[in-house]
């Protein structure tokens, strides 16, 4: 094997470009070994038939076309998928595959962890926390498309129509990494997921929200989650940074939301936390005037949260108050629950087994300090 073998998945065209003219080829060299990586979905070199074999041989010594490996797929009851990936280093992540009849939704995991321990998250109770590399990024999208060998995708029809950022961490505290990986997988040329199919959720990092809309386009979702400060700095710890007034503003101001193209606001329901028509109604006042819609997530459990899911009615309840002060609020149904697949239940296996250990430690009276904030 050669020295210095370079990943080329995760490379933007410029620097794709830049690799193969400094290994002596010609610049469009880039533009056939790119159509063959992102819509042919290539895996190795021998797969590109249109370049000559010595070429393919000479790649192979030098580069690779590397996926995240595959810890783990699991199917839900209901056929949500999730794939437990292992990244360099043994960190891991999860990416999850919602389908609906004849398209679906992946959601793609921006870090390993979160730092944001919003309170009823299950992913920012994770120890390790570190960013996801472009390439990890979009490795996510190319092990989603094998499994359904959408290569090339069909134009009409694909089952990974839309990709949701709204797996494990905050993709803008990853903001250079997302973006990247982003505009990989918007490419025309190549997984061409067009940017209104996409949404890119965070809780609230403030002074990058105006650059996802000027720089990406993408669609915009904020976890709320609650209408006022007092609540909203308890159960998410961002909210003291970037309280709601500035929040809002920067809805106000993001670029491309009209009407055809709403922001959408999630909402956790947390059983007598923020699930009173009072706060239903304070939210409506919240975000006048922001082209919005709410999404309604019943609360997922997960082992140890000290949260409850509210009722039924009373989600219904404040779901027809937040219609009748005019916005659309949908109640989210829960899918992939029996995988701990749903919003918030994302964690790596190890972490999780990390845990039991700790509790099963804890219990036995065996702890050490520094685990104790977290479990
Ligand atoms: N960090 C980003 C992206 C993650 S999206 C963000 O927070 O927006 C995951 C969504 O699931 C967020 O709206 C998050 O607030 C929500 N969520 C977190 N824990 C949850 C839980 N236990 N039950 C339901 N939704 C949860
Ligand atoms: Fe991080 Fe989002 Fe979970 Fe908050 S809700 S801890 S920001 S992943």
């Amino acid at each position: 094997m050669t020295e210095h073998l370079g990943n080329l998945v995760g490379l933007s065209r410029a620097e794709l470009e830049a690799a193969l003219v400094e290994f002596g080829e010609k610049p469009f060299r880039a533009k056939q070994i790119w159509h063959w990586i992102y819509h042919r979905g290539a895996r190795d070199f021998e797969e590109m038939t249109t370049l000559a074999k010595g070429l393919r041989t000479r790649l192979a010594e030098r580069f690779t076309i590397a996926r995240p490996e595959i810890a783990r797929e699991q199917r839900s009851n209901d056929g949500t998928r999730k794939w437990l990936l292992r990244f360099d280093g043994g960190h891991e992540a999860e990416t999850v595959f919602i389908p609906e009849e004849d398209r679906g939704a992946l959601c793609v995991s921006s870090q390993v962890g979160c730092t944001l321990t919003c309170r009823f998250c299950h992913t920012g109770r994770q120890l390790l926390v570190r960013n996801l590399t472009a390439a990890e990024i979009v490795g996510q999208v190319m092990i989603a498309r094998d499994s359904y060998g959408e290569w090339p995708a069909p134009k009409e029809g694909r089952m990974i129509s839309n990709v949701v950022m709204m797996g494990m961490g905050e993709p803008l505290m990853n903001y250079d990494a997302v973006a990247k990986a982003l505009r990989i997988v918007m490419d025309a040329e190549g997984i061409a997921i067009s940017k209104r199919r996409i949404t890119l959720s965070t809780s609230g990092v403030v002074p990058m929200i105006r650059r996802v809309g000027d720089e990406l386009g993408v669609k915009l979702a904020i976890s709320l989650h609650a209408a006022n400060d007092r609540l909203r700095d308890e159960i998410m710890p961002i909210n003291k940074k970037y309280p709601l007034a500035d929040l809002m503003a920067a809805c106000r101001d993001y670029p491309g939301a009209d009407n055809a193209r709403r922001i959408t606001f999630e909402y956790v329901m947390l059983k007598d936390v923020n699930d009173s028509p009072a706060d239903a109604r304070e939210l409506a006042r919240l975000v006048r005037g922001i082209p919005a819609k709410f999404n309604l997530i019943p609360f997922n459990p997960w082992p140890g949260a000290t949260f409850e899911c509210s009722s039924a009615p009373v989600i219904k309840r404040f779901s027809e108050i937040l219609n009748a002060a005019g916005y659309s609020a949908p109640i989210r149904v829960p899918r992939g629950r029996d995988i701990l697949a749903a919003c918030g239940q994302l964690r790596s296996a190890t972490q999780r087994e990390r845990l039991s250990l700790y509790k099963a430690r804890r219990a036995a009276g065996m702890t050490d300090g520094d685990h104790a904030a977290h479990a």
